[in-house]
Order: structure tokens, then sequence, then C-alpha cells
């Protein structure tokens, strides 16, 4: 069946029906949620808590939340639910059971201050400092972009083994090059309820092609919010909402 959720628009490709035998990676923003002028102003839509509690269960609990957002921020927005999770783009995972595989590495002191400074001579730019990243968004100050980026960029020049510098939207990150969402994606694959299943990873932004990748070699499918859903997360919504009601109990 086709409803109005799922007609393509010109150049998208049909979102797959649901299988029971899916183990399901979602990022956060752009994904399930809008994006907002800053992280903290994100909305969660109404529906959206019960219907990630639906999907999991008709998934037997093969559902996670893959974000760059820290645990107990996802644990916030989704609350009362305690998701499987990655936060910080893969570098700390909580598996099912609570259990938790986290990475050593974090960016040092001095550059989380240098970025930090930045709030301050340059009006606008937003600096989230996180365990082991650190992010500088310049969404509400365009002007300054070009300042955050050449910043950023000669922090993580200063480290290229174990830092990289990526660009996300209207931001700017520093991370431990270890720190990927494929690391996330093959942590949980190898516990239980994931192991064995197929997983399908739904993301928008440039981090999550690692997720892609993790996924596809593995036999299982990227869903790139941009191409299958108009690149509108209110269709990720309605696709997600269809989960418990496609996959028969
Ligand atoms: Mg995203």
């Amino acid at each position: 069946m086709v409803d109005a959720a799922f007609r393509p628009g010109r150049g998208t490709t049909m979102p797959p029906v649901p299988q029971r035998d899916w183990a399901l990676f979602l990022d956060l923003d752009g994904t399930l949620l809008d994006i907002a002028a800053t992280p903290a102003a994100v909305v969660v839509p109404r529906d959206l808590v019960g219907d990630l509690e639906a999907a999991a269960a008709a998934l037997d609990g093969a559902l996670a939340i893959i974000s760059g957002r820290d645990l107990r921020d996802i644990d916030q927005l989704l609350a009362p639910l305690h998701l499987p999770a990655a936060g910080e783009h893969g570098a700390i995972v909580r598996l099912p059971g609570g259990r938790r595989d986290e990475i050593a590495t974090k960016v040092p002191e001095d550059w989380i201050e240098t970025l930090l400074r930045l709030q301050e001579t340059c009006p606008g730019v937003l600096t989230e400092p996180k365990a082991h990243n650190i992010v500088a968004h310049f969404r509400n100050a365009a002007a300054h972009e070009a300042t955050v980026r050449r910043v950023a960029s000669e922090l993580a020049s200063r480290d290229p083994g174990n830092f990289e510098l990526l660009e996300a939207k209207m931001a700017v990150e520093i991370r431990p090059r270890a720190v990927t969402k494929a690391r996330a994606v093959d942590c949980l694959m190898k516990a239980e309820p994931f192991a064995g299943r197929v997983p399908v990873f739904v993301g928008d932004d440039a981090t999550d092609h690692d997720g892609f990748g993790a996924a596809t070699r593995r036999g299982g499918i990227a869903l790139d919010v941009a191409r299958v859903f108009a690149g509108r997360p209110g269709r990720v919504r309605a696709w997600l909402k269809r989960i418990a009601e496609v996959v028969a109990p």
C-alpha cells in the first residue's frame, strides 16, 4: 500500500517496507527531528516517543538511536525511553542491558578552551564540548563561518593522527578518528537482539555515511533522508509510525 507519506517526489526512491528481521539504526537531528536554530531548540513531536517504543517492540528491541548528541541528551529528548544508543557519533555505545563501550581518546582541554573563546569573539557562534569531541556551530553566525573553520582546522591539524575535522550542517566538529557511526553499528550488531538481523541505517548528514557503509557491508540497507524521504524528518516519522503496523507480531 502506498499512502501520501510514502509517495516519492522527483529524484527520490521509495522507503522499503519494514521487515521483522531488521535491526534499525536511527539518527536523531535532521532524521527523526527537524533541525532547529540551536541543538537545544529542537522540538520532539508528540507521537515520536510512543512510535519509537512501538517500533522497538515490533523489532524485538533491535532499534537504536545513533546521534552526535551525548547519551544524556538523547535520553532527555526521548524520555522516558532508554533505548540502546550511540552518543557522540559512536564514541560511547550503550548496549542492550546497559553496558557501555567507550573509546579512550578525548579532545585536549586547551583546544576546548580555544573554541569556547570563539563564543565571545564571534557573537552567535555556539561551542558544544562533549566528552570526546567538540562542535562549533555557526548557524546563527554566518559572518564568522570562515573564522570558525580556520580555528578548528588549525587545532585539528596539531594531531592529525588522532583527530579529524568534520563538516556538519552549519557547524564544524573535531573528533577522534576512531569515532564513527560505523563503530556504533559494529558494536551493536555483535549484541543481542541486533546480532543476525539485517541492519537498516537512516540518516541525513555526512557522519551518517559511515553508518550507511557499516549497514550495507553487512548486507543491510542505507536510507538517506534526502533521497528516500525528500529531506523531511516528518516523512521519516510517518514511516516509523508504520513499522509497528506493518511488522506483524
Ligand atoms: Mg542528523
